[in-house]
């Protein structure tokens, strides 16, 4: 983080300059406001002494009175000068302390994001590479073969295909990543959740009914304010992850009901659950629980309960799980209402 380093050191370059700048004007204002009064002091009394009659004779003695007088006006302004210049170094190295530390508190935040951003690259190109290593490595032991018979040849083809299939979820789970990322504001308006639950079940509707899971819907007639494509999309995230870790034969539920200011949609199974100790990674890009055993059962990179926060985050939701392993789990997202059943409108004739 050699750029961060050198941005620390100039912003708090930057920040003892005005500091500094600031401590000197005060500086040059306290000297001057206080060697004019010390000056105006020394007139005065000057004056005072001049106006005396003095005995004759004794003129050198109100001289020498006279002198000593600017003698201590000097080492009055040569004593506030050196207290000045101390505040100043006083300044100079508790300003530069605290301009390091403000410097590095302005940069905490960019920090973060960069390494944020670094571990999604490396984690990225690791899941990328991963594939094409598998790919490239079948391809030369097949090239390294004297004989490659048909059926080797369609066993190395259909493993290739699997593994362009890994890369092909994979970029598209990047490229929902991306899109995720910001919320178009021509596309919010208000969304009947009933609707929303349909149009994200119908995206699971072969996916199904090869599992044979039993699906239960409970929803009312409230509405929430969002990007519909988007609300659609984290809620099939859920659903997704509901079926991909639920036994056959078991239950999903997908509810959404109005509670005061807020929706609340769930998406109950009676899967595989999560441990508790990795519940609070699970929203992190590329993290997967209990990593060989998903990585070998059920596909999937880790991106979707992430673009799943992300979706409500710009929402202004919340989303949230409660899971007991080998009992299920249940995802609550909370979003902020528009409409809810008993706020429509009621005529009487
Ligand atoms: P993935 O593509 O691995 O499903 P997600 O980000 O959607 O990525 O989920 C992250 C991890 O959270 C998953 O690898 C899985 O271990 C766990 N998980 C998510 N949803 C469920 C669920 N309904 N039941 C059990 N585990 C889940």
């Amino acid at each position: 983080m050699r750029l961060i380093q050198s941005a620390v050191f100039r912003l708090t370059l930057w920040y003892l300059g005005i500091i500094m700048v600031l401590s000197l004007v005060f500086s040059v204002a306290l000297f001057r406001v206080s060697t004019g009064q010390m000056d105006n002091n020394f007139n005065n009394q000057r004056d005072a002494i001049e106006r005396l009659p003095v005995p004759i004779g004794l003129e050198s003695r109100r001289d020498d009175y006279i002198q000593a007088l600017a003698d201590e006006l000097g080492d009055a302004r040569r004593s506030l000068v050196l207290r000045l210049a101390a505040l100043n170094l006083l300044t100079l190295v508790i300003g530069g302390g605290a301009a390091y530390w403000l410097a590095r508190r302005t940069l905490e935040p960019i920090e973060n994001a960069m390494e944020a951003q670094g571990r999604f690259t490396a984690d990225a190109s690791h899941e990328l590479r991963t594939p094409l290593t598998a790919m490239r490595s079948e391809i030369e032991v097949a090239l390294r073969a004297h004989h490659l018979s048909a059926a080797d040849a369609r066993t190395l083809l259909s493993s290739n295909l699997e593994e362009i299939a890994k890369l092909e979820a994979l970029s598209a789970g990047l490229l929902r990543l991306a899109r995720s990322d910001q919320l178009d504001p021509t596309a919010v308006a208000p969304v009947p959740v009933r609707q929303l639950i349909e149009t994200a079940i119908d995206r699971f509707q072969a996916q199904l009914s090869g599992h044979h899971i039993n699906l239960e819907v409970d929803a009312d007639d409230s509405s929430v304010e969002g990007d519909a494509a988007s609300l659609t999309e984290l809620l099939a995230i859920l659903l997704d992850n509901a079926i991909k870790y639920s036994p056959e034969k078991s239950t999903v539920t997908i509810s959404g009901h109005a509670s005061g200011q807020s929706v609340n949609l769930a998406v109950a199974d009676q899967g595989a659950g999560i441990n508790a100790s990795d519940i609070p990674h699970i929203f992190e890009r590329f993290y997967r629980a209990d990593r060989s055993r998903s990585k070998e059962q059920v596909s999937g990179y880790g991106l979707g309960l992430s673009i799943a926060k992300r979706i409500a985050d710009l929402h202004h939701g919340a989303i949230t799980v409660e899971s007991s392993p080998g009992r299920g789990s249940v995802f609550r997202v909370k979003l902020p209402v528009t409409q809810t059943p008993a706020q429509h409108p009621v005529f009487r004739f």
